[in-house]
């Protein structure tokens, strides 16, 4: 895959590079996302533009993140893209959505098939600009997907799940063959919509103590919550948030989980002090 050649592209292996060439599917894609002229349309990871160039003969404008700086070169030289597009040629996990909101005076509708190798952590930053975010629609791994959507029970339930399903609604559209794309990925694919449920923005703090929470209770999934969470709460007090003690970390629910986090609230006030230092 070092050195795939596409579209008179040398593929960046490093930059989780594979491009969508199917029409059936692009075209999928295209009414799933429904854009429409006036929303502000931001794209991550535009790569030549295969999803980028049918969005855009919606709308008025499109935004898009692209690290590659040969491939922004390019779509900024499209005779199509070239009035329509802006291309911030930027590490997506260094962009401030919220900035970009205001900047671009309203709520982002952001699509993307994301670089494999980052779509986690690229989803885990969407979280801290959740204010600013009408909806999002990622292309993501099906095993991804499948830990974005789990339930309670899964094996594929964990931090993952909890965190996303707290800030957003969660749903699968499409499935998208590997076949679908070029060089053709290890596995296949689904696109995802992202809902943002309305979170104050007093939340940040629960959004950490659950980030702790899940992190403490899924790094010893073996051991009962009793004891992977014996620094910050006893039986006692689990009891009372109505969790068994003696269950293990993916038998929680994520209500027992925020209702966990609400408890915990001001005790975390010290724990951050001291995190902080
Ligand atoms: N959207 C294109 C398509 O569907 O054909 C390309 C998708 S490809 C899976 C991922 C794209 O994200 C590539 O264009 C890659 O260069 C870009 N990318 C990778 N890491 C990035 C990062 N940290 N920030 C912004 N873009 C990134």
């Amino acid at each position: 895959m070092s050195n795939y050649i596409y579209q008179m592209h040398s593929v960046r292996k490093r930059f989780s590079q594979c491009f969508l060439h199917d029409r059936l599917v692009i075209d999928a894609i295209v009414d799933v996302i429904k854009p429409q002229l006036g929303q502000i349309i931001v794209e991550i990871g535009p790569g030549l533009g295969a999803l980028t160039k049918p969005i855009a003969k919606r709308v008025k404008n499109i935004t898009a993140i692209e690290i590659d700086r040969d491939l922004a070169k390019r779509l900024a030289k499209n005779s199509f893209l070239r009035t329509k597009l802006k291309t911030i040629c930027q590490d997506v996990m260094t962009v401030d959505f919220t900035k970009l909101s205001t900047n671009l005076g309203g709520l982002l509708r952001i699509f993307g098939s994301l670089p494999y190798n980052i779509s986690t952590p690229i989803i885990f930053h969407m979280f801290k600009h959740i204010q600013s975010i009408k909806d999002m629609y990622f292309i993501l791994q099906k095993e991804v997907a499948n830990r974005l959507v789990a339930s309670p029970g899964s094996k594929d339930y964990g931090r993952l799940s909890i965190i996303s399903q707290y800030h957003f609604k969660i749903t699968p559209i499409l499935e998208i063959s590997s076949a679908s794309f070029r060089p053709i990925p290890k596995v296949n694919s689904t696109v995802v919509r992202f809902l943002p449920y309305i979170i104050e923005s007093s939340s940040t703090k629960k959004t950490r103590i659950l980030a702790i929470l899940t992190n403490l209770a899924f790094s010893q999934r073996r051991k009962t919550l009793r004891n992977s969470l014996s620094g910050f709460c006893n039986a006692q007090q689990l009891k009372e948030c109505g969790i068994d003690a003696g269950a293990r970390a993916e038998n929680i629910s994520i209500e027992h989980y925020c209702r966990l986090a609400n408890f915990l609230e001001n005790r975390f006030n010290l724990f951050f002090k001291r995190d902080e230092k």
